[in-house]
């Protein structure tokens, strides 16, 4: 099963992403999180790409389709995948369909408002990568783990904007582009009842 999950920033890409993995036995790969740890261990690939992300750019597709190809070819990635977070723009989706083309497109839809909300509350444990809001979880620690809770380097005011103006002139086209293999899912809705509703469609249409 090769599936890309789309959005908006805090859509909850990541969310399901991992829900879909643990559930469907794929691996989620999400290459901004490979991004971020390369920055965190200060890697020269982290060197290289760390101020694009603190400033909401995209990273150049040249370093970003060699990141996803080496991971592609990794023997986990035999039997599908969930991309979360790649491609984002037309030039990495004909990268993708040369190389491994998904089924199916999941798209998240979410208003710029509830995702400006989202960015500024959110909490990600820098271990496991569980994800929390503020708006609902009250500790500073992760839950699974123990780890203290951590804002990403781009979850800030000055990069959202970045961010949303990235998502409409690069991401957004990938609509059309992908055509009718994208089904759409409302984003906003509470994420039990969201992925309830992804799992049901992934389990009608894509298990054998
Ligand atoms: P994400 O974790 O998917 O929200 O990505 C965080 C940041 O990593 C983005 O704002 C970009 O700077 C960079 N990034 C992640 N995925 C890509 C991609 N497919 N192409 C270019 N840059 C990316």
């Amino acid at each position: 099963m090769k599936i890309v999950i789309l959005g908006a920033p805090a859509s909850g890409k990541g969310t399901v992403a991992k829900k879909i993995s643990r559930d469907f036995n794929i691996p989620h790969i999400s290459i901004g999180a490979m991004f971020r740890e390369n920055i965190n261990k200060k890697t020269q690939l982290g060197c290289q790409v760390e101020q694009y992300i603190t400033t909401g750019e995209l990273v150049p597709d040249n370093i970003t389709c060699d990141l996803l190809k080496i991971r592609l070819k990794q023997k986990d990635c035999e039997n599908g995948f969930i991309l979360d977070g790649f491609p984002r723009n037309v030039n990495q989706a004909k990268f993708l369909n040369e190389f491994s083309a998904p089924e199916v497109v999941l798209l998240l839809s979410i208003t710029e408002q509830e995702s400006i909300k989202r960015i500024l509350g959110r909490l990600t444990c820098p271990k496991c990568k569980e994800i929390y809001n503020l708006s609902f979880y009250k500790n500073s620690t992760c839950k699974i783990c123990g780890t203290t809770l951590e804002h990403r380097v781009d979850d800030n005011e000055q990069t959202i904007k970045k961010r949303f103006d990235v998502y409409q002139k690069e991401t957004k086209p990938l609509i059309d582009f992908y055509n009718d293999k994208v089904v759409e899912f409302r984003g906003q809705d509470d994420p039990d009842s969201l992925y309830d509703e992804i799992k049901n469609f992934l389990n009608l249409n894509l298990m054998m």
